[in-house]
């Protein structure tokens, strides 16, 4: 089955979740979505890569709203056998004294270019096992803490052995977050040495080996969102082949670090933003941090209507999205015209959901990612009246996200907004959609006229879905973090929300400023200057699309990560 693919070697790419498509529910949100379209502009730009991930029969979870904006987490079943095929190799690893079976599952994904990339999932829901461990894969950031390591073993050192099981021979290993970060522990006793060949018992580890084959992304600009572990949790549940002093040489004496792990063990780290890069280094002084600015797969995240648009216009745009540096070539009627059919289309559906009536003419905003603290969905209702007073017969605003089953603040912000929605008794139309995922993400990120976004810096690392809205025309309108830092250019590709990048945050100003940026520039521009709307919407195509995208992302993975050494 994957014969044709081990025959060359490959760079490893190790992901908690991968987002193919939303048949598929094995991603919760950026990241994941991240890691699918890095496999997808490998597979187009031919890049020998193989993608590595937990095969969550139950996903993360399926999302129902009740009237009162009480979340509803269900399982999201799903049957592998339908998209995956089983493959026959079996590996084990060490947990809680037992020697636990991990089987594989792979996906092919194929692009249009003919390149392929191959994807493993590992699952220990086979017989071998008992009950409890069969359960390890079953959901996406489900249990507790004990829970999550057990993932971490599988994925990061069930990982390892199970590629080199297949016969990959792999030339890097690349860690998307912390979570795969023990796959550098398997690697240190691949390459132990034998202890006769040393003088210093600490020699017998040969991380120098190890770092380089090792690349590692954080994603995580906050101390607390990185994956730690205490060392008596550690000592129960892994019970795998290097003694635990060794880990804690690399991921901490404190307690287990999956961050600090997988910096110490790779020759190479990146931030996913200018911005980020910078606070990665405060927050892990001492360590070289370079900056790969994240992008989208330019083909996934552009609406068909679009594609045919740039396919006319701009052929040869999909694998070569520098090519969008000429939309200055496509007529503005196109452009409306193209935006206006993918918006009716939208709005039918949100009227179609919801019964909230809303109106292909107004001025709509979208608001989907997920539901937590940080990303403040709240923050354009800091005062209902005169959100009200603005917007009044001018505005509608879509909203989407879920939050995570533990994340009780999260879910508080969804409660909100319908209670808001209430509030404002209809003087603005309001429409929270249930269940978002790659799907719907494609058709309210396509179909709105200015998609939002209010993180309280500098929690953004990068932020994705801006950068698909401006595939799509669709103008970002957002605080000065992650990606948008080096996106904006005001009043030509989007408007800013508050202060520079470097002042502290201050959400009284914030929300002062988005307020009137709406009332004096936004709402006038789109209802007086539609022209000068349709200028911004292609300068978005032009100068944002052309660049964040992950063909440019991935190119230099490739020649700053991957090929060195
Ligand atoms: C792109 C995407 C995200 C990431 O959105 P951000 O606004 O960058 O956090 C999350 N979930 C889904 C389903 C996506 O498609």
């Amino acid at each position: 089955m994957l014969e044709e693919f081990v025959e060359k070697p490959v760079i490893a790419y190790f992901s908690m979740e991968i987002g193919i498509m939303s048949e598929i529910p094995t991603y919760s949100g950026g990241l994941g979505v991240l890691a699918g379209d890095t496999i997808r502009s490998s597979a187009d730009l031919k890049i020998p890569l193989v993608g590595v991930t937990l095969l969550t029969r139950k996903g993360y979870f399926r999302q129902d709203i009740d009237p009162e904006g009480n979340q509803i987490e269900m399982p999201d079943e799903w049957n592998p056998e339908e998209y995956l095929h089983r493959l026959p190799h079996k590996v084990k690893v060490g947990i809680e004294g037992r020697e636990v079976a991990v089987g594989a599952w792979t996906y092919v994904l194929v692009s249009v270019t003919g390149g392929k990339v191959p994807i493993i999932f590992l699952d220990t829901d086979l017989e071998d096992n008992l009950p409890e461990d069969r359960a390890i894969t079953h959901y996406l950031y489900g249990g507790d803490e004990a829970y999550r390591l057990k993932q971490e073993i599988v994925l990061g050192i069930g990982g390892v052995r199970m590629l080199d099981e297949i016969g990959f021979e792999v030339k890097k290993y690349h860690m998307n977050e912390g979570h795969s970060s023990l796959l550098t522990i398997e690697l240190l006793r691949r390459f132990r040495r034998d202890i006769e060949e040393v003088w210093d018992d600490r020699l017998v580890w040969d991380a120098e080996r190890v770092r380089r084959l090792c690349v590692f992304t954080t994603h995580t600009p906050v101390e607390a969102g990185h994956d730690k572990f205490p060392y008596d949790l550690v000592e129960r549940i892994y019970t795998d082949t290097v003694p635990v002093e060794v880990i804690k040489e690399y991921g901490g004496s404190e307690h287990l670090n999956m961050t600090l792990l997988g910096l110490n063990l790779s020759h190479y780290i990146n931030g996913v933003a200018k911005k980020h890069r910078e606070v990665s280094k405060e927050m892990f002084p001492g360590y070289e941090i370079h900056a790969i600015t994240n992008g989208v797969h330019s083909f996934t995240w552009t609406h068909p209507r679009f594609r045919q648009l740039y396919d006319h216009w701009l052929p040869g745009w999909a694998n070569e999205p520098e090519i969008f540096v000429r939309a200055g070539k496509i007529p503005k009627e196109e452009i409306w015209k193209a935006h206006m059919d993918v918006k009716r289309e939208l709005i039918d559906h949100v009227n179609r959901e919801t019964g909230v009536g809303m109106d292909y003419d107004l001025l709509t905003i979208g608001f989907a990612r997920r539901a937590t603290a940080y990303k403040r969905a709240d923050l354009i209702f800091t005062d209902i009246e005169r959100l009200a007073k603005i917007g009044e017969g001018k505005l509608q605003i879509i909203f989407a996200g879920k939050a995570h089953p533990r994340d009780i603040a999260g879910k508080e912000l969804i409660k909100r907004i319908f209670e808001i929605k209430r509030l404002l008794g209809g003087r603005i139309k309001i429409a929270y959609l249930k269940n978002y995922n790659m799907e719907l993400a494609l058709k309210i990120i396509s179909g709105v006229d200015v998609w939002l976004n209010t993180p309280l810096r500098p929690y953004e690392a990068s932020g994705t879905s801006g950068m698909k809205a401006a595939h799509n025309g669709v103008l970002n309108f957002s605080v000065l973090d992650g990606w948008w830092i080096e996106g904006h250019e005001e009043g030509v590709t989007g408007w800013a929300i508050g202060g520079g990048p470097d002042e502290p945050s201050d959400p009284e100003k914030e929300a002062d400023d988005l307020y009137r940026k709406l009332e004096e520039i936004v709402i006038p521009l789109y209802y007086t200057k539609r022209d000068e709307w349709i200028k911004m919407m292609r300068n978005s195509i032009r100068m944002l699309a052309y660049y964040f995208n992950t063909h440019r992302m991935m190119r230099r993975y490739v020649t700053e990560a991957y090929i060195i050494y």
